[in-house]
């Protein structure tokens, strides 16, 4: 049977996302609950797919059923594609199952041309609107589908504009537009070396391509690394009857929220252009009207919206985005999806619809997209600081959050001050999705013109970055690099500081303080915590950090590095001395100047802790990293041994490797020096039992972790080393104190052979950077160097070290897991790479039965509320 590629609106509904994308199945199901739609069609995202399978062609079956689809929508609007007296007009926009900028947006008015626009012109009695539509299809096509690139337009509009001594678009007259039109078809001609596509059957596979173009762009490829969006799902393209928001002063369109997705706060809230099509709003183009001045423009069809808005947050139990035209009084719905919000919105809003009704806390829990909850938890000015600030001007606040940076005016500067080092906030005059790779390289953004649903402000609030949109006080010189604000001129490079909250600009640098877990945060987490069964530790290795982690919401600690205690000053001496020691005494010796140190630290974390487990892992880098590289460090080092600056120069070379990731390091440290090992172990003791003295009711019972075990052999040579000193310490102090000894699963050989190693080691846990580094076999410190090439070539869609390799690395998880608990049934497993704090790695650790993940004190709230969402899609 032949494949089925086309849908009309009729035929689908909300859940057939994965074959109509978002925006197509939201038509269809606002279709059958009887909204006001232009009807239309959906060519399915496996057109998409197919498209990319005939070496970016689309098929004569499909072409042959798009138009099929075609002459159906002729039957259903009574309208003709290019006739002349009755056209239809379409547009024809973009719809993968996850919204993505970057990717091709809207086509409008296609259908038209030089004929067909005559007779509209005359026949409507309103040239100016016929003209208009031409120009903008003109205008769009060109853009979108042949990448004439949009400043050439602009810039005739602006010519034209000057000439007729206007400011806004509306005050062109009909007869400024037509001669527009002409001259933006000169414009394609010169450009393109064609004339300008007069059928709209080439002109609607022209724009269909596009949009299955447009789904391989760089900057949508790079907005799916980031979102966890693959590749091989495709976009859906949505083809509909055009509503005209520009037949006069009784049309208009507007885009809005069923609640601020700034806030949270519930109420309609939105923007709203009269005479005016869709862009004009988005684009930043004119400065929109607030939604509630419909209420006196079009009370209509402005009752009606209301109505629409409440069955549609009823319908999907979620505030709505949408997208809306006024035909002559007369609303159309054009799009609705739930909406894109900022990380406090997205709090407020589950909460609010908890206590609603509308959901329970399951759904509430399951509604929030963890990686959001970043923002929350990144700094916000110092309050008394800011007090003391005056703004020096102000636009709207866009995405909530601090920013403060030095001034840079493209996104290719953002980018390079960013690599750098320097913090920067990118001021433009308005964003495009060009803009999207400095945009995230910035710690702000500001623009002059645009709204609250400008380019800027939608793509901020999603990255999680603050943006302070449309401050219209600015001047703007972006040739030159600087912009005047407040009497003030500014150059690339000065300080400004940003409120993406309140839309404050400031002069200079303000600090910034960290946020904290309250209010609809607190409510949340805790729901995620009833739903969860993994658990959740920290990455940390001072007190500060582990105080942090634990206000944070972590239940222990997953991971000490203890090699970041020795670079202090007088710490690094000794450890220097140990390293350079000829003999055991001389090492021994060394050491003992380094235990009261590393045992104070150990205590300081069970302080911090408070009866919460904490995972010690020993001595790990190779250790090269440790010795002295300037000349006076050396001669100082040569005195205190008693050698010649010779004699530590030719250690030190002595430790030269060639691949020191793969060398004398981790457990290999204990298995040729195994009293580091005891010095180590007689600190962590040490440290529990005096801990536990002062709190007798804490239970502290020590996890001591080897790193980068490989073989059960050279597990069990530093165990053996490790409880031999610990019951010494233990018997010595006449304490009763539990202890554990585990190890680190990263070598791909431990989890082979897992069932062996669990012979010895009491738990795992998977240092996932090392497992994937020696799973694939390229260096994690070195890798993204060529991974770039691996991703523009569809190798890889993401970075292996950030987000968990489940095929490869993982399934070596699961047979570790596996083989562990056959031999050792109560093993305790967790993870502490850097995958931890990643949510579709979360997941996979739930799924194969970890018990926690350990990950960075940010990211723990990010992981609570992953665990969670693990827990309840697996019990669905
Ligand atoms: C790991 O390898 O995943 C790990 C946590 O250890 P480190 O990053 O210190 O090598
Ligand atoms: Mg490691």
């Amino acid at each position: 049977m032949q494949k089925k590629y086309v849908y009309l609106f009729s035929e689908g509904n909300a859940t057939m996302r994965e074959l109509l994308g978002g925006k197509g199945a939201n038509l269809a199901e606002m279709t059958h609950i009887g909204l006001p739609v232009p009807q239309g069609f959906t060519v399915t995202t496996e057109a998409c797919t197919q498209y990319y399978e005939d070496g970016r062609k689309i098929n004569d079956d499909i072409q042959a059923q798009i138009m099929e689809y075609i002459d159906k929508m002729e039957s259903i609007t009574g309208k003709k594609f290019g006739d002349k007296n009755n056209p239809l007009l379409v547009s024809v926009r973009s719809g993968a199952r996850a919204s993505m900028p970057g990717m091709m947006d809207t086509i409008l008015n296609l259908g038209l041309n030089e004929e067909v626009v005559e007779v509209m012109s005359e026949m409507s009695g309103n040239p100016r609107w016929a003209w208009d539509c031409y120009r903008r299809f003109i205008q769009m096509y060109s853009d979108v589908v042949m990448e004439v690139g949009k400043k050439y337009f602009e810039e005739l509009i602006d010519k034209m504009k000057a000439e007729k001594g206007v400011t806004q678009d509306v005050d062109l007259t009909a007869d400024d537009l037509k001669t527009l039109a002409g001259q933006f078809k000169a414009e394609y001609k010169s450009k393109i070396g064609q004339d300008f596509p007069s059928d709209p059957k080439e002109q609607l596979m022209g724009a269909v391509e596009a949009v299955f173009r447009s789904w391989d762009n760089p900057r949508a490829n790079v907005y799916r690394r980031d979102n966890d969006i693959p590749y091989s799902w495709g976009t859906a393209v949505n083809v509909q009857m055009m509503a005209f928001g520009n037949m006069g002063d009784d049309c208009g369109t507007g885009v809005a929220f069923t609640r601020d997705p700034a806030t949270g706060e519930p109420g309609l809230m939105g923007e709203f252009l009269t005479n005016a099509q869709g862009e004009d709003v988005v684009a930043g183009v004119r400065t929109p009207m607030p939604i509630a001045e419909m209420a006196d423009k079009f009370p209509e069809a402005f009752k009606q919206f209301n109505e629409v808005c409440a069955t549609l947050e009823d319908h999907y139990r979620d505030m709505q985005d949408m997208e809306f035209t006024v035909e002559h009084g007369k609303l159309f719905m054009l799009q609705t999806r739930n909406g894109k919000r900022t990380a406090k919105a997205a709090l407020k809003i589950a909460c609010d619809l908890v206590d609603e009704g509308m959901i329970d806390k399951k759904q509430a829990v399951a509604m929030i997209d963890p990686r959001n909850l970043d923002t929350l938890l990144h700094p916000q000015f110092d309050t008394k600081a800011l007090k003391a600030a005056t703004p020096m001007g102000k636009g709207l606040g866009a995405s909530p959050g601090a920013a403060c940076g030095r001034a840079v005016f493209t996104a290719e500067d953002a980018d390079a001050w960013n690599a750098r080092g320097e913090k920067v906030v990118l001021v433009r005059l308005e964003t495009s999705p060009e803009d999207i790779t400095g945009m995230k390289a910035s710690q702000g953004i500001l623009t002059v013109r645009g709204g609250m649903t400008s380019h800027a402000a939608v793509v901020a609030r999603g990255m999680g970055t603050c943006c302070v949109s449309g401050c219209g006080d600015i001047i703007m010189d972006e040739a030159n690099k600087k912009f005047t604000l407040g009497g003030k001129t500014f150059h690339e490079g000065d300080y400004i500081s940003i409120d993406g909250s309140t839309g404050n600009i400031y002069d200079g640098i303000i600090p910034t303080v960290d946020a904290e877990i309250a209010g609809e945060f607190g409510r949340i987490m805790a729901w995620a915590d009833e739903f969860r069964t993994l658990k959740v530790r920290t990455n940390a290795d001072t007190p500060a950090d582990a105080k942090k982690a634990r206000e944070l919401g972590a239940e222990g600690i997953g991971l000490c590095r203890t090699e970041h205690m020795f670079f202090e000053a007088e710490r690094i001496a000794a450890f220097r001395e140990m390293i350079c020691a000829d003999t055991v005494e001389e090492r021994e010796a060394a050491l003992a100047k380094i235990l009261p140190y590393q045992q104070g630290d150990f205590e300081k974390l069970y302080e911090a802790l408070e009866g919460n487990p904490v995972c010690i892992r020993f001595l790990d880098p190779p250790l090269h990293e440790f010795v002295p590289t300037e000349e006076a460090d050396i001669a100082a080092l040569a005195k205190a041994q008693g050698k010649t600056v010779e004699d530590i120069k030719n250690i030190i070379s002595s430790l030269h490797e060639f691949n020191p990731m793969m060398g004398h390091r981790g457990c290999r440290l204990a298995v040729t020096y195994p009293e580091i090992a005891k010095m180590q172990t007689a600190a962590v003791i040490r440290a529990a039992i005096n801990v536990k003295k002062a709190h007798p009711d804490w239970n502290i019972v020590p996890e001591i972790m080897i790193p980068l075990t490989g073989e059960v052999k050279e597990m069990k040579y530093v165990k053996d080393v490790v409880v031999a000193t610990a019951d010494a310490e233990i018997a010595a102090a006449g304490a009763d104190l539990k202890y554990e000894v585990g190890t680190m699963m990263e070598i791909p050989r431990a989890c082979l052979t897992a069932d062996e190693i669990a012979t010895e080691a009491e738990f795992f846990c998977f240092g996932t950077n090392d497992l994937t580094q020696m799973t694939f076999g390229f260096s994690r410190d070195d890798a993204g160097k060529f991974l770039t090439a691996y991703y523009d070539k569809k190798i890889y869609e993401n970075d292996p070290f950030a987000k968990l390799d489940q095929n490869g690395v993982g399934k070596l998880m699961k047979m570790a897991v596996k083989l562990g608990k056959e031999t050792r049934p109560n093993i305790h497993c967790g993870i502490c790479g850097e995958h931890g704090g990643d949510p579709v790695s979360v997941e996979f650790c739930h799924n194969i039965g970890l018990d926690y993940v350990s990950c960075s004190p940010f990211r723990v709230p990010i992981a609570r509320l992953a665990a969670a969402q693990a827990a309840i899609k697996a019990s669905k």
